[in-house]
């Protein structure tokens, strides 16, 4: 068999180049994993921002008993659920995009807006996502650099940088606030001049994961952008405060003729029935939201007291978790997991020396503390 300029033997090799190309994402180490690598299934998981407290029980309830309804599609144009979000965030309804998590949003934004000649901004050591949903449509990924060493909002997103590195292919610009895996974010002040200043010609993409947990400092809420920036898009997602991960619901809320093109190019059915449902459930019950953001401000404060003195260099965070440098992120990482603690090693990030850290129930956050000083202790006799 002859092979393809450029392509490796095997069908694989019949991908196309921007596909062959790609790293594959890597995802936080299962739990199930570790499990049967240790032979225990004492493991605590701080790996992946998933929030420990679990979804609100009303959620838990509308999800079961959706159970028996299994055997048919889900509504394929959500309308319980974005009318619910559109009520909520004060929006119409067409301003509603509905994702299997936010992620389907990121590859449904770059589907309908890039081709392989147009460019998408994003900052260095931004969430690792967006250089993959873009290099898959073949479109150019341009990464402005993040704030230098000394800044206050160190390995945060420069956007001023940002407006520079677009050029006139440029079609998506990406904004994590704040971004994962940094913990840094852009201020209300930043985030409207930087929307000032940009063209008309870019979709802005602002991604809000981690917004409930971003109130605790100086973060914007994109929804009080929409209005005057048509070319804003604002993605959130269950996944995270909500505790909904394992069910795969994010949405995103921009100008209707935007939503109009992310629902040409969406599955008819991306989002399933419980996902719906609990979604919607979820929405209504702020008090398991409040319950979340109250673990994470007592967690962090936890983290914060105790990992300072162990050498290690926290950076500032708006999310449910922190970037801490402990000198070699890929050792401490297996060094705390032969512990059964599994946090994120972020070398994929150009982060060589941190690991990130999922802020979990105060006894979780113990045992990582424990492991977390074993394993700094024997770096330092290696
Ligand atoms: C977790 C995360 C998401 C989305 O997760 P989904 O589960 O797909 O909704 C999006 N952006 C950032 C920055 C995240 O950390």
């Amino acid at each position: 068999m002859t092979v393809a300029r450029g392509h490796t033997a095997g069908p694989g090799g019949l991908a196309a180049a921007s596909v062959r190309q790609l790293a594959p994402y890597v995802i936080g180490k299962p739990i199930g994993e570790l499990a049967r690598e240790l032979g225990t299934d004492d493991i605590v998981k701080l790996a992946s921002n998933e929030n420990p407290l679990g979804p609100s029980p009303l959620a838990i309830a509308a999800m079961q008993k959706a159970l028996t309804e299994l055997w048919l599609y889900p509504d394929g144009n959500g309308h319980e659920l974005k009318q619910a979000l559109a009520l909520h965030h004060g929006v119409d309804a067409a301003q509603v995009t509905l994702g299997n998590g936010s992620n389907d949003l990121l590859v449904l934004l770059a589907e309908a807006f890039l081709t392989a000649d147009a460019s998408a901004v994003y900052s260095q050591h931004a969430f690792a996502i967006y250089g993959l949903v873009v290099q898959a449509t073949g479109a150019k990924g341009r990464i402005a650099p993040a704030y230098p060493a000394g800044h206050a909002m160190q390995l945060g997103h420069d956007l001023d940088a940002m407006l520079a590195a677009i050029d006139d292919s440029t079609r998506l610009v990406f904004i994590a606030n704040p971004n994962n895996p940094t913990g840094t974010w852009n201020t209300p002040g930043q985030v409207r001049e930087f929307l000032r200043r940009a063209p008309s010609s870019v979709i802005v993409v602002l991604d809000e994961a981690y917004f409930e947990y971003s109130r605790r400092v100086d973060c914007p809420d994109g929804m009080q952008l929409l209005r005057d920036h048509p070319n804003l898009v604002v993605l959130r997602t269950f996944s995270k405060a909500h505790a909904l991960a394992g069910v795969r619901v994010g949405y995103g809320i921009s100008h209707p003729q935007v939503a109009d093109m992310l629902n040409r190019v969406r599955q008819p059915f991306n989002v399933n029935i419980p996902a719906l449902v609990g979604a919607e459930a979820a929405l209504a019950d702020s008090t398991q939201v409040q319950r979340a953001v109250q673990l994470v401000e007592d967690g962090l404060r936890q983290v914060q007291a105790a990992l300072p003195a162990l050498g290690v260099k926290l950076f500032p965070t708006a999310g449910n978790f922190v970037l801490a440098d402990v000198g070699d992120g890929q050792r401490i990482y297996e060094r705390m997991l032969r512990l059964g603690v599994i946090v994120r090693p972020v070398t994929g990030y150009g982060l060589p020396r941190c690991v990130r850290i999922t802020i979990g129930t105060s006894e979780q956050n113990e045992r990582m503390i424990k492991s977390l000083r074993a394993a700094m202790q024997s770096d330092g006799n290696s």
